[in-house]
């Protein structure tokens, strides 16, 4: 029997990486329907490889975790790519993606791509962004330009031996970067359209590609709007590492940080402890959580 990693299903097979480079298109045994168990790319499976016939999925090894958007299992971290200009720094997008990737329990890596088009303004706000999230919530920040190679060498170690998604909206880089760190995966990048100034790709599955020794990087299939599906009120303020810490001193427990008196967060926000663009950033989704739950 065979261990490998299911790269990618299509056209009803199923495409499953042994190492070494090597891939094998395989079928699924029945029984694995049978049982209620559906094969998810990045699932970690056992192959049989018969000296004639064609390889065959006996097993799925239990997962780690499961990403519902995009669907994919086993992930160890997220990169979340933005472009710092053209299309300018989405901090409100930056801080949805981190909730969503917090709450899958995920490493977060922040990349700001595009540094090369960045003005003095840009490069302000890209120090106020890294005094957030490298120094309050202690994630990975980095900083890359395809045209300059800047972050390059920095964005390969980070995705040394870990499953790695890469999630950013269209226009980000995503696919650019893509293509020049795994030139073989050869993604489709449509050129940047003059007019909107947005990168067009047309990627249509998910799929795993292989990075050096047991790394492998999830291309999300576009930018999907991200919902916070299954977080709820009480929960969001997990999800916010820097302002967190706070939540501990408010006077009730059960403090939304909104419009209760004596909340430690709302004082630590006066006090310029928590940057006050991360605490917009929080009451813009509570209250649209808010109106989620009330929904119900
Ligand atoms: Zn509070």
């Amino acid at each position: 029997m065979l261990e490998g990693r299911l790269v990618k299903a299509k056209g009803g097979f199923y495409f499953v990486n042994i190492g070494n480079g090597e891939t094998l298109r395989c079928r699924a045994r029945g029984k694995l329907k049978d049982e209620g168990q559906d094969l998810v790319v990045g699932d970690r499976v056992e192959v049989s490889h018969p000296s004639q016939g064609e390889p065959v999925i006996e097993a799925v090894c239990a997962r780690e975790n499961y990403l519902k958007r995009p669907p994919v299992a086993n992930v160890d971290q997220v990169i979340t790519l933005i472009s710092v200009s053209e299309p300018p720094m989405d901090l409100a997008l930056l801080s949805r993606m981190i909730v969503c990737a917090e709450a899958a329990g995920l490493d977060i890596v922040v990349c700001l791509n595009k540094i090369d088009l960045a003005d003095q303004k840009t490069l302000d706000t890209i120090e106020e962004v890294k005094s957030v999230f490298q120094d309050c919530c202690f994630y990975t920040v980095l900083q890359s330009s395809i045209l300059s190679g800047q972050g390059i060498n920095q964005i390969r170690q980070v995705l040394d031996g870990k499953t790695t998604v890469l999630a950013g909206p269209s226009g980000a880089g995503k696919s650019t970067l893509i293509n020049q760190i795994l030139p073989e995966a050869q993604l489709r990048v449509a050129p940047v359209s003059k007019k909107s100034k947005k990168g067009r790709h047309t990627t249509r599955f998910v799929e795993l590609l292989p990075w050096g020794e047991g790394g492998f990087v999830v291309d999300t299939p576009g930018f999907q709007r991200l919902n916070l599906d299954g977080i709820s009120t009480r929960q969001l303020h997990f999800f916010f590492p820097d302002l967190f810490p706070y939540a501990d001193e408010c006077r009730f427990e059960d403090c939304y940080h909104d419009p209760e008196p004596n909340c430690n967060v709302k004082d630590a926000v006066s006090a310029g402890c928590i940057a006050s663009w991360r605490y917009e950033k929080y009451l813009h989704m509570l209250n649209e959580l808010k109106q989620k739950e009330r929904q119900y």
